[in-house]
């Protein structure tokens, strides 16, 4: 995506409205190490600009994701009042949505599984994706399968593609489950030949039993 400054990264409007500007930070969470400590730290304007035509709230780019997010030192599981009310969210999202063992949850930006836990115990398949690696890995460990991947039109395309072909999988399990000469008790699995290299990641760490039903259906 390119974002051009002064206008909406989304729509392209001129950007003019202040949402709310706190001045010059350095960026969140990016501790310093020891031998940084002497040098100049870089501060960045924290003014979010809201668009008066599509109503995203934004900052302007001063630094690339790459460097704010690949390695990441905020885990969401660390604060109980947040799990809470997480746990209460899925509660409720489970109810109104009637999510159950068809449904498939999508995160973006699922950080360290702090929320897409609790739909995995109640059995309502998940899948996350959160760019920074690290907390990922923290994710990958406690059986919530993520995708180490900036979410944009790119991630989006391949996970449908994924998608897609595990159907057309499932689709061939019928035809040749409809032929009992060659039948036999052939695999689906549900994201096609190569699943995703997280999910096989999880499966080499811990396996999650969601992940088993999910890829032996
Ligand atoms: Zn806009």
């Amino acid at each position: 995506m390119t974002v051009t400054r002064g206008q909406c990264r989304f729509c392209g409007a001129p950007l003019s409205h202040t949402f709310a500007n706190l001045g010059m930070s350095p960026i969140a969470n990016n501790y310093l190490t020891e031998d940084q400590l002497g040098r100049m730290e870089h501060f960045y304007p924290l003014h979010a600009l809201v668009c008066d035509r599509c109503f995203l709230v934004q900052l302007e780019e001063f630094e690339s994701p790459d460097a704010i997010f690949s390695d990441y030192a905020y885990f969401s599981s660390y604060s109980t009042s947040w799990l809470d009310h997480c746990r209460r969210y899925v509660e409720s999202a489970t109810e109104r949505f009637a999510l159950g063992g068809d449904s498939h949850v999508v995160e973006i930006a699922s950080n360290d599984g702090y929320l897409l836990q609790y739909f995995a115990e109640r059995g309502v398949p998940v899948l996350g994706i959160e760019p920074a690696a690290n907390v990922a890995e923290v994710a990958v460990e406690r059986g919530i399968p993520t995708e180490v991947e900036f979410f944009g039109k790119e991630t989006a395309t391949n996970l449908a593609a994924d998608r897609r072909q595990s159907l057309v999988e499932e689709e061939r399990h019928e035809s040749a489950a409809a032929s009992t000469e060659r039948a036999g008790p052939a695999m689906v699995k549900r994201w096609g030949k190569s699943p995703p290299r997280t999910w096989q990641q999880g499966r080499h760490a811990k396996p999650h039993p969601e992940q088993d039903q999910i890829g032996e259906r």
